[in-house]
């Protein structure tokens, strides 16, 4: 597929644009000031920051083109009905790796059986949003409202620990991101599946796996 890549440059575009070009996309990078020309491109990809997502996945939807966006702390249910009307796909997932997934499964089951639980998400000290979107996701998917603590520090790339607590027990589910290409496979997952989502907004690498 011939793809935009929004954030080419950053931490994780630096880490999944060889990937896909591995894995035979041809991949166009994007970096802040330029002109936003997606036209002709199968599909976009947006690892920016949640103040410049929302205008380039808007410019991409608007060409007619379908994105798969990882950029979390902004909110992608407004750009539903445009992809509707497009008839383009917008797939947005805040944690694109497979461990990452089971874990928010795992968590899920888990608080059915456990009367209290809080999220610990540890981040680098360079993510701009608090609590992670991964962390609010879970925390949906939870039920309860559970406690989110956020750790910012240098030395960390992404980890979240769900802590259940139960009457002399507790469980705690761990998954550490180690290297930003753990995120590879699910962007690669989602741009194959893409096509055969419903027009407008899916939310969730659960939705494709
Ligand atoms: P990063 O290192 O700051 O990279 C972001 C890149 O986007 C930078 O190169 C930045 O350029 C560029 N950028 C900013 N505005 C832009 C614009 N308008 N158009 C094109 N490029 C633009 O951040 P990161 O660690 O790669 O993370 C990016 C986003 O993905 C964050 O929201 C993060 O929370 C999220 N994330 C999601 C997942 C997931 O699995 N869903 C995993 C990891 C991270 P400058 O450096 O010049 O500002």
């Amino acid at each position: 597929m011939k793809v935009a890549f929004f954030g080419a440059e950053g931490k994780v575009g630096r880490a999944v644009v060889p990937v896909l070009e591995g894995a035979g996309h041809d991949v166009r990078g994007f970096e802040i000031g330029d002109e936003i020309d997606v036209r002709g491109l199968d599909a976009a990809v947006d690892f920016t920051s949640p103040d410049a997502a929302p205008a380039n996945v808007r410019a991409a939807l608007e060409q007619g083109v379908s994105c798969v966006v990882g950029t979390t702390g902004w909110e992608p249910q407004a750009l539903h009905d445009l992809a509707v009307e497009q008839g383009v796909r917008l797939f947005v997932a805040a944690n694109f790796s497979i461990g990452a997934v089971l874990m928010m499964r795992f968590a899920r089951q888990a608080s059915a059986y456990f009367p209290r639980a809080e999220i610990i998400e540890l981040h680098n000290e360079a993510k701009k949003d608090a609590p992670s979107g991964t962390a609010r996701m879970t925390a949906g998917l939870m039920g309860g409202d559970p406690v989110i603590h956020s750790v910012r520090l240098p030395g960390l790339v992404a980890h979240q620990e769900v802590i259940f607590g139960g009457e002399g027990e507790l469980l705690t589910i761990r998954h550490d991101t180690t290297a930003r290409e753990s995120f590879a496979p699910g962007v690669l997952l989602a741009l194959e599946k893409l096509g055969s989502l419903p027009p407008g907004l899916t939310m969730g690498l659960d939705h494709l796996l």
